[in-house]
């Protein structure tokens, strides 16, 4: 028997205020793990696993309580879930959908997940800079195991375990489908980047060489975060060894990026990055917080900003015109750099090592390999062990060169430390993504090249807080891209996007 409206009301509210306090848990959760990437004491590890896994499984418990199902299962028949787009209506939808996954899981499996990742990236971040993938093996090893043991119980029998780790970042993606777009785009971006990397007339990349201060590489890349609309009044901009940004609670995003004396690029370009997401954070609606309506679409439209604001705007040359004279200002030392020069370096296409340094146009070929290889270690024969001859391989086939080492090699990202199996695909639908609401910005907001010249970020932010920011989860990711621009999503802007921007500077 459906509820009455104003019986579903007062359900809905008992849900609400019961989903934020879990809310208030896993945000003491992320707090615990941005403090353990920004400097944990080397022997106060095991203790930080322990609270991480101690708080996993209450917030477990929580979410998988019989009394959440039941309201769930009262608010889905109610005439509130009968707007499915609307806030209420797919918060409804979202908690559903998320308690009928984690309702399977077992809250033991919970936990030695929580346990596994959190000790995996403190093993991981030691045996990286020393090269020692031995080190790291045993704990990877068990990360996998764990994330194959979770996507068999998640895929319900189906023979595609990768699915459910895929949709857990990406609502309804479905690996055949990601797969087939990845060929698409490998099949035109290798001729691309051939085309590009043996034109004789390449940048030589020589305006961005040099040794560039520390402090004022701080001082500038939380200057322009600034510039672009990342408000430092709800969140911070620190350092650690690998960049990301997390959510400490409605008004508290934290970015976090690294810098190298010998490169300012590295740290503006991860801060930018990090900006973007930070910025999507900062831009939904905080009353929803922790509830669907609160929360970003996916990990592909999360990505869609920070490769938007990091590559489509901050590698292009009307933000140089714009930036570059505040750049001298803080580094002298680009006083003789050109704003032709300083673009071209910064669009340099060439095979590299790491995804995260990587070109606008070889960065997909990095994601597609990584794509294969957990593919492979989830439901094919991979195991742990062959990664580093895997991930060697697979560079010299796809990209030309091979890692020296395995800092540079498969120990660089920190994903798999994390247990984030089934996320790198996100970057390239973030990508194609990004290239669709670019075309549709310049389109509505008419004199976009132009503004961004002029150091004015605000209409296009504000551009992308409508069209996207303020929807949370409310749409599914494909729905919400296509409302936002117009269009059916499509690769094809993207690989335009790429031509008409990298061909001309090989001219
Ligand atoms: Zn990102």
């Amino acid at each position: 028997m459906p509820l009455q409206t104003s019986q579903a009301q007062n359900v809905f509210q008992q849900t609400y205020d019961y989903v934020r306090e879990t809310a208030l848990l896993e945000s003491t959760l992320a707090l615990l793990e941005w403090d353990e990437r920004t400097g944990l004491p080397a022997h106060a590890g095991e203790n930080r696993a322990e609270q991480v896994t101690f708080l996993s499984g209450i917030v477990h418990q929580r979410k998988t309580s019989a009394k959440f199902g039941h309201w769930l299962d009262e608010l889905v028949q109610s005439e509130l879930a009968m707007q499915p787009n609307s806030q209420v209506g797919a918060s409804i939808r979202g908690m559903k959908r998320d308690f009928d996954k984690n309702i399977q899981l077992p809250e033991s499996l919970v936990k030695r997940i929580a346990h596994a990742v959190t000790v995996g990236q403190q093993i991981w971040s030691e045996a990286k800079p020393k090269n020692d993938f031995a080190a790291f093996l045993p704990h990877l090893d068990v990360i996998v195991q764990l994330r194959r043991e979770e996507a068999s119980i998640l895929s319900n029998g189906s023979s595609c375990r990768y699915d459910s780790l895929l949709d857990q970042y990406e609502e309804d993606a479905k690996t055949d489908e990601v797969a087939v777009v990845f060929a698409d785009l490998r099949e035109r971006l290798v001729p691309l980047v051939q085309e590009l990397t043996q034109s004789r007339s390449r940048p030589d990349g020589k305006s961005i060489v040099g040794v560039f201060d520390l402090t004022k590489q701080k001082e500038f890349s939380r200057w322009v975060a600034k510039q672009i609309g990342f408000q430092f009044e709800r969140g911070r901009l620190d350092e650690t060894d690998h960049p990301f940004c997390t959510t400490l609670g409605p008004n508290d995003h934290r970015i976090l990026t690294r810098y190298y004396d010998d490169s300012f690029s590295s740290g503006l370009y991860g801060t930018l990055h990090e900006a973007g997401h930070g910025m999507y954070e900062q831009g939904l609606p905080p009353e929803w917080f922790g509830l669907p309506a609160g929360c970003a679409a996916s990990l592909g439209v999360h990505e869609s900003q920070s490769r938007l604001w990091e590559n489509m705007i901050g590698r292009s040359k009307e933000f140089w015109q714009w930036c570059l004279p505040h750049a001298k200002t803080w580094f002298p030392q680009l006083n003789a750099v050109s704003v032709d020069s300083i673009y071209a370096d910064l669009n340099r296409v060439e095979a590299s090592l790491i995804r995260i340094e990587a070109d606008e146009a070889t960065y997909n070929l990095h994601i597609l390999l990584r794509f294969e290889l957990e593919r492979e270690l989830i439901d094919g024969d991979l195991q742990c062990v062959d990664l580093p001859t895997a991930w060697s391989d697979r560079y010299e086939s796809y990209l030309g060169i091979r890692p020296k080492n395995d800092s540079d090699g498969v120990m660089q990202d920190v994903h798999w430390a994390a247990g984030l199996i089934g996320y790198f695909p996100t970057y390239t639908l973030g990508n194609i993504f990004a290239a669709q609401l670019l075309n549709a910005a310049c389109d509505d907001l008419g004199e976009l090249p132009s503004m961004i010249a002029k150091g004015e970020f605000q209409p296009l932010l504000q551009w992308l807080r409508t069209k996207v920011h303020q929807h949370g989860r409310c749409l599914k990711p494909t729905e919400l891209i296509a409302r936002a621009t117009g269009s059916p999503v499509s690769s094809q802007p993207f690989i335009d996007y790429l031509s008409e921007k990298l061909i001309p500077l090989y001219r």
